[in-house]
């Protein structure tokens, strides 16, 4: 991991070297401009964004403009921009600070980040950028780069993971030269430490990330958790005379549909529902099977009946309890019944 100061030191170098200089809004330090290609490039790509800022820049020049224009011609300005409040946020962004901050943008990100649409990281960019304050960002691209940098684990939308991101990139800070700093994070994240496929070779941290080290390019930074598999739990009776188990036909849809498969419920109310008595009952131990969706604790109970009448009722069938298992029963269910032909008391 390279040492604090000379990731600031090899970014700033890397940055004035082989960064972007020609992008449109750069070479201003005007707020108005700055804030508006950092609003416009929020989930979207500079190239895309290059020709809506000229035009927008065009139609509303500052931030008075804005803030005078009605909002419909403003949303016209954005469309096919997508992510649509933007467009609002930015037009009462723009009427807040005519109305409350006399037409001129606040200068630290603290009060920057109180505006409308102008989040922790956005407002940290327009500091920089505007009033060069040593503030940091954190968007996407930061997030990705220093996961992979310095091998930090877990989701980093996660709150702890977050606030280490956020610990770590002010940390990071140089004392002079913030704004090609800046520009360097936002340059490597959008051209070269790519969430596909990252340049390496190029980077000027290839020597020292955790993630080009251990090949865990493609690992980090982690993707969000999934969200745990639902858990069920069924009791399946199985009834035996000692010779033959009880098998009935699930109906045609739901878990298993079709299948033969033991009753399912509480053994006193599905012998009760069959005219059965036990003799003997006893529980097996659970035996658990995922599915793709939940995960499913089968509950069996062996119940012992009294040899029942030779016909059973229309989708229901003793089975010798030496075949059960092979009549196109489920996987689990034919598990359950090996084990009572092993064991049938
Ligand atoms: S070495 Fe590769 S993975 Fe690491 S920061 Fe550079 S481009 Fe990203």
């Amino acid at each position: 991991m390279p040492k604090e100061q000379s990731f600031a030191q090899r970014l700033i170098a890397w940055q004035q070297a082989a960064g972007r200089h020609d992008l449109p809004w750069q070479g201003s330090r005007d707020p108005y401009r700055v804030w508006l290609s950092e609003i416009m490039l929020q989930q979207t790509q500079v190239a895309t964004v290059i020709p809506y800022y000229q035009r927008f820049l065009s139609s509303f020049p500052d931030v008075v403009a804005l803030a005078a224009a009605p909002i419909e011609r403003v949303v016209e300005h954005w469309a096919g921009l997508g992510y649509y409040a933007r467009a609002r946020n930015l037009h009462r962004c723009a009427q807040q600070i005519v109305a409350q901050h006399g037409g001129a943008f606040p200068r630290t990100a603290a009060e920057l980040a109180e505006l409308p649409g102008i989040g922790r990281s956005t407002a940290a960019a327009i500091a920089a950028f505007s009033f060069g304050e040593r503030a940091a960002i954190l968007d996407g691209n930061v997030k990705r780069v220093l996961c992979r940098v310095f091998g930090i684990a877990g989701f980093p939308g996660s709150a702890p993971v977050e606030r280490k991101l956020w610990q770590l990139a002010e940390s990071l800070l140089p004392e002079t030269g913030i704004e090609a700093y800046t520009q360097g994070l936002m340059d490597l994240g959008a051209t070269l430490c790519t969430r596909g496929t990252p340049h390496c070779p190029a980077c000027p941290f290839a020597d020292a990330c955790v993630a080009r080290r251990e090949g865990r390019q493609k690992t980090l930074p982690e993707a969000r958790p999934r969200a745990p598999m639902p858990e069920r739990n069924a009791t399946f009776v199985l009834i035996t005379d000692g010779q033959r188990l009880l098998l009935e036909r699930r109906p045609p849809s739901g878990l298993w549909g079709g299948l033969l498969v033991p009753p399912e419920g509480e053994p006193e109310q599905v012998l009760a529902a069959r005219g059965l008595c036990a003799l003997a009952q006893r529980k097996l131990p659970d035996l658990k099977h995922a599915f793709t969706h939940f995960r499913l604790t089968l509950q069996p109970v062996l119940c012992r009946v009294q040899a029942p009448p030779a016909t059973g009722e229309t989708g229901s069938a003793w089975l010798p309890l030496s075949k059960a298992a092979a009549a196109g029963v489920p996987t689990p269910i034919a598990r359950l019944i090996r084990l009572v032909a092993s064991a049938p008391d």
